[in-house]
């Protein structure tokens, strides 16, 4: 079995690249005015001594962000970095891979240097904003500069993804003269040091009716049938038009294979034909061919969901032409490939230019605004969904649709929740109107007698799902836990699913989160959709089975299609009647007690992709991946601490050479 070794193993093998680039790079805007990554994620597996160590790092954190503001402004008068701001350079770069690990993987001595980054520059440049009254200029060209010293990006697409966010941010700062360094990286890393403490982040609240019933155990459901409905559930395609085969998948920059970052001279460092391991997007025969592959296989299915990311994570030069471009093409082959087939598409984070801002409703400056992204949609999704979606997709890219009598979807668009979303730094309360009409719309399909799948892109729970409004979804869950029968999410590229606690009763497990893994292998992934089997009278989900095709394998065969192959089947892979909430909160306390099924989860999650095989997951990795499945909350660690405690208490000999 592969070892897991100290800190360095862990975060191997735990990598769940996922998204981290977009928001990494975007992060890294902030960095601007201020942020790169940060903290202590929530469901990290923290050692013992964590309270104290936390202690420590606070007192480091603060004294290091007064020293870097000295530092950095002797720099910015004489031109010269001292021998300490560069040490202090390398303290917030220390770990090469650091900005491409999904950030709810991160060790823990990454998440505490990327806070302590994080509050050193968001502190400095807040003082340069606000105190020495730098201009708009002035702090781009400085931040694009940190961007290139800490090697994120070449200095000319440092200037790009500056460029990109800067007015936002600037707009957000000056217009929130009471935002501290302290609160933004709160909200952007939720947990260690960079905790959110300010009242108005924490506060909001969405009005919950009474009634629904009553929760007295975890819900149960129908076992798979020969009538059940099928639905196929595709996500993250993130089609690159820039992907050239050959070219350079190592390029130093957080998205790679594309035309201009050229041909290595080791053929071995060159795109593959079908796709590529490294951080790379699809090129569009892959696109088209897993939506081929899902459609031919799968003829029988009723209905498709696609839940975001179409868009590629050149995050510093994508506009708003070329995603359209982009979105046009992909939502055409799924018309062009299902034909009358209904598909249920959400919106993506990467969807938007830039990158994961998504403005509210009453911003209407046309380079904020996310209207034409919202308009675009509604047109675009025209042809699959009713008429009187049209209102609240142009007002702000979400929607309800009856699929049946009885059977109601909702398209949310929660990449306004998305930790990475600078506008929560400016109203954290306007997240409360969507949720508000989540909460109105399920209250009319429980009185209709509906029952409803919710579709979203970011999962919920994870460290980048911004833990108020997690909160009020929680809410939301424990009073409609019998209306909602699923819900489906996107964005982490892993095939993997959450399951949901009742919050009066933590032991009940009210509901489940399914994850579709993603067709792109960003990064170190191999391709796959989901199909769901759906009881057609309680709408629950029976059974599901995941497909996908090895990438290796596929480029060492470039002119054939790859060859699809079914993943798992859930239910008879781990022996379940079913997979209700029920079924599945007995499988994680199952996985607590036997590392081996554990380990076979984790192979499923992570597709067989050979990066993530040949590096290995045991201990502490494996730990951290049962804590995903059941941490509801950034910073609520209750379920992860209780299996933790079987796991560790069972598997002794595979922590001890960790420590
Ligand atoms: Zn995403
Ligand atoms: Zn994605």
């Amino acid at each position: 079995m592969p070892r897991s070794v100290g800190v360095a193993g862990h975060s191997g093998a735990v990598i769940r690249f996922g998204d981290s680039m977009g928001r990494v790079t975007i992060v890294f805007t902030v960095v601007i005015v201020a942020a790169v990554i940060g903290s202590i994620a929530s469901y990290q597996v923290k050692p013992a001594n964590y309270e104290k160590l936390l202690e420590k790092q606070k007192k480091f954190d603060e004294a290091f962000e007064k020293e870097f503001y000295v530092e950095h402004t002797k720099y910015v008068e004489t031109g010269d970095r001292s021998e300490r701001l560069e040490e202090m350079f390398e303290h917030i770069r220390q770990k090469p891979d650091m900005f491409r690990l999904e950030m709810d993987n991160h060790p823990l001595p990454y998440l505490t240097a990327e806070c302590t980054a994080c509050r050193a520059l968001i502190t400095t440049y807040l003082t340069y904003r606000r105190v020495l009254g730098w201009d708009r200029d002035r702090i781009a060209e400085q931040a694009a500069s940190t961007c290139t010293t800490l090697n994120i990006l070449t200095a000319e697409n440092c200037l790009k993804i500056v460029n990109k966010n800067i007015d936002i941010l600037l707009y957000i700062i000056d217009n929130r003269p009471s935002l501290t360094a302290q609160t933004i990286c709160g909200v952007i890393f939720q947990s260690g040091t960079c905790v959110l403490e300010d009242p108005s982040f924490l506060n909001w609240s969405i009005n919950v009716a009474g009634g629904g019933r009553p929760i007295t155990g975890s819900k149960t459901s129908p076992n798979r049938a020969a009538g059940d409905l099928k639905i196929i559930h595709i996500t993250d395609v993130h089609y690159d038009p820039h992907y050239r085969t050959g070219y350079n998948a190592v390029c130093g920059e957080p998205c790679c294979c594309r035309e201009g970052q050229g041909i290595p001279a080791n053929p071995a460092n060159g795109a593959g034909e079908w796709g590529d391991y490294r951080d790379c997007d699809s090129p569009w025969k892959a696109v088209e061919d897993a939506v081929r592959a899902a459609a031919r296989q799968h003829p029988d299915a009723d209905y498709v969901y696609y839940t975001g990311d179409i868009i590629d994570h050149g995050v510093w030069e994508t506009t708003v032409a070329g995603n359209i471009v982009s979105m046009t093409r992909t939502y055409q082959l799924f018309r062009d490939v299902f034909g009358s087939k209904p598909v249920y598409p959400v919106l993506g984070n990467h969807e938007n230019n830039p990158t994961n801002v998504f403005a509210p409703s009453y911003i209407d400056r046309s380079d904020f605004s996310a209207r034409w992204l919202y308009d675009f949609s509604a047109d675009q999704w025209a042809s699959w969904l009713p008429a009187a979606t049209q209102q609240t997709i142009r007002q702000g890219g979400y929607y309800t649709a009856l699929v049946r009598p009885g059977f109601r979807i909702i398209g949310m668009n929660n990449n306004d929740a998305y930790t990475f979303n600078w506008w929560i730094l400016y109203d954290p309360a306007y997240l409360q109107a969507q949720l508000q009409w989540l909460h109105d719309t399920l209250l009319q399909a429980e009185a209709a007698g509906e029952k409803v799948h919710i579709l979203a892109h970011i999962p919920i729970g994870a460290g980048t799902s911004y833990r108020t409004w997690a909160r009020q979804y929680r809410r939301i869950l424990e009073r409609f836990w019998d209306v909602i029968t699923a819900q489906f999410h996107g964005h982490t590229h892993a095939d993997e699913f959450n399951v949901f606690y009742s919050l009066s009763n933590p032991q009940h497990a009210i509901s489940v989160g399914f994850n579709g893994g993603g067709t792109v292998p960003f990064s170190n992934y191999n391709p796959n959709y989901v199909v769901y089997y759906v009881n057609p009278q309680s709408y629950q989900v029976t059974d599901f089975e995941s497909w996908y095709f090895s990438l290796t394998e596929a480029n060492q065969n470039p002119n054939r299609n790859p060859i699809w192959m079914q993943l798992y089947s859930f239910s008879r892979d781990f022996q379940l009647s079913n997979v209700s909430p029920a079924s599945l909160d007995g499988l994680v306390r199952r996985f607590a007690s036997n590392p081996a099924e554990l380990r076979r989860y984790w192979e499923f999650k992570v597709k067989r992709g050979d990066p993530f095989l040949a590096a290995g997951c045991a201990g502490d990795c494996l730990l951290n991946h049962l804590c995903e499945i059941v941490t509801n909350e950034a910073n609520d660690d209750s379920k992860c601490n209780a299996l933790g405690a079987i796991f560790r208490n069972l598997d002794d000999e595979l922590f001890d050479e960790d420590k």
